[in-house]
């Protein structure tokens, strides 16, 4: 089964709980536009090669499209519509206004010199032009995108239109119009989202020791997974004890200190390496074993399928925070909630970042930038109101554990809403 159907297959059981018109299913269930597009790069040694690319808006009922742009090797039309579709959620759950994009490159940037990654990236953002705008489709980063990548977005619609256009983007670097607390962001939000879950889990009487002896382990250490291990660290005082990347995993019986956290972020970023080939003498365990460990908190934080069919009934935590987009297969989330394992779903547990993301475009918007304590402060708000929401409606609907069609039907209704209400065109 292809990402995209996995992704209706949640969606579907979400809408047939709370009853949802056979017309609108239809209607949000499909991508409203896609694009791909097929374009020539100059490489350093003279040649052209030609990449594949693609933008899909999948829905635009409560606001323009919004969505990271990814490069990767394995990116996929059929991978980019079922993250599109995943953004549409996303926003809606957490209450800002937009619809859902996403965007992808078919090609592994770590092969590409600077000059080819600027001029791939600058070419990518020309030919997607036609369909992205501020006030109709605003792309981030993604999966091996980042600040520089989104300054060259920026510059390039800038450079087409004639005029600087700060909203077109998110995700900048501070210096052209970024927000402040944008990269922590996504990181952020999971933290929040652990505190939240291991606060539900106590008063349901399912974690009953103190945050200092609380174990977790998280499964990736790029941007979302870096920054919720620090975070999960010092200012929830958890015990975080495994850690991993595509490298392979580092593990700490008595859980890492922020000070090692940090150094270990330091020395992946600065020298663009693995955990495994800068670790500086911690035990090793491999990326399947992370998934495993007697843990209570779980973290998978990096990429698509990792936890299947075959090591759900491994899986030892009694909360997992999903900070990656669709971590979990349907038949592993089947196996996991039999289990009784509490799963805070991912458009609910990564939306920080696209959050944060909404406040850059506002202040790009007004050019009134903020202080990086009014930026924590309005996410936490979103957070935790949105968390709240979801887990009402878990109880509203009888849904014992199942927060993941909880969060569906929260924010298919306010997509359903909003449709309802514009109507149908013409
Ligand atoms: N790529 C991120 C996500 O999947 C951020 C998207 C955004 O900020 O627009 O949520």
């Amino acid at each position: 089964m292809s990402l995209y159907e996995n992704a209706v297959r949640q969606f579907t059981k979400a809408s047939k709980i709370m009853n949802l018109e056979p017309d609108l299913i239809d209607v949000l269930s499909k991508p409203k536009r896609e694009l791909t597009v097929n374009f020539p790069v100059r490489m350093d040694d003279g040649s052209i090669k030609v990449f594949t690319g693609h933008r899909v808006q999948h829905n635009i009922a409560r606001g323009p499209a919004k969505g990271g742009i990814r490069y990767h090797q394995n990116v996929t039309l059929d991978e980019v519509k079922a993250l599109a579709f995943w953004m549409t959620w996303k926003c809606a759950v957490a209450d800002i206004p937009y619809g859902g994009g996403k965007g992808g490159v078919t090609v592994d940037p770590r092969e590409l010199s600077n000059g080819e990654l600027e001029r791939l990236s600058r070419r990518f953002f020309s030919e997607i032009q036609i369909i992205v705008g501020e006030n109709k489709d605003v792309p981030a980063p993604d999966v091996n995108t980042n600040g520089q990548i989104m300054a060259w977005f920026m510059d390039t619609y800038s450079m087409n239109k004639g005029a600087t256009t700060l909203g077109i983007v998110t995700g900048k670097p501070l210096e052209v119009g970024g927000s402040l607390g944008r990269p922590e962001a996504t990181g952020r939000g999971v933290r929040i989202c652990i505190e939240e879950g291991v606060e539900y889990l106590r008063k349901e009487g399912k974690i009953n020791k103190a945050n200092g002896e609380l174990k977790v382990a998280i499964h990736g250490f790029g941007n979302v997974g870096s920054y919720t291990a620090v975070l999960t660290a010092e200012e929830l005082g958890m015990k975080v004890v495994a850690v991993s990347d595509v490298t392979g995993g580092l593990y700490k019986e008595e859980g890492f200190t922020v000070e090692e956290l940090k150094d270990l972020v330091e020395k992946t970023t600065e020298r663009k390496t693995g955990l495994a080939e800068i670790n500086p003498g911690f035990k090793t365990i491999t990326n399947d074993e992370i998934f495993t460990l007697d843990v209570d908190v779980l973290v998978p934080g990096a990429i698509e399928n990792v936890i299947t069919e075959k090591n759900a009934n491994e899986v030892k935590a009694t909360l997992i925070v999903e900070a990656a987009n669709g971590p979990i297969t349907p038949e592993a989330d089947e196996i996991l909630q039999k289990k009784g394992i509490f799963i805070v779903p991912d458009f609910l547990a990564n939306s920080g970042g696209v959050t944060v993301s909404y406040f850059e475009w506002v202040q790009g918007l007004q050019s009134f930038f903020w202080s990086l304590e009014d930026v924590r402060d309005a996410l936490n708000k979103k957070m935790r109101n949105a968390f709240h929401s979801v887990i009402d409606t878990m109880k509203k609907y009888d849904l014992d554990i199942d927060m993941r069609s909880a969060a569906y039907i929260v924010a298919i209704e306010r997509v359903a809403t909003a449709t309802r209400l514009r109507g149908i065109y013409p």
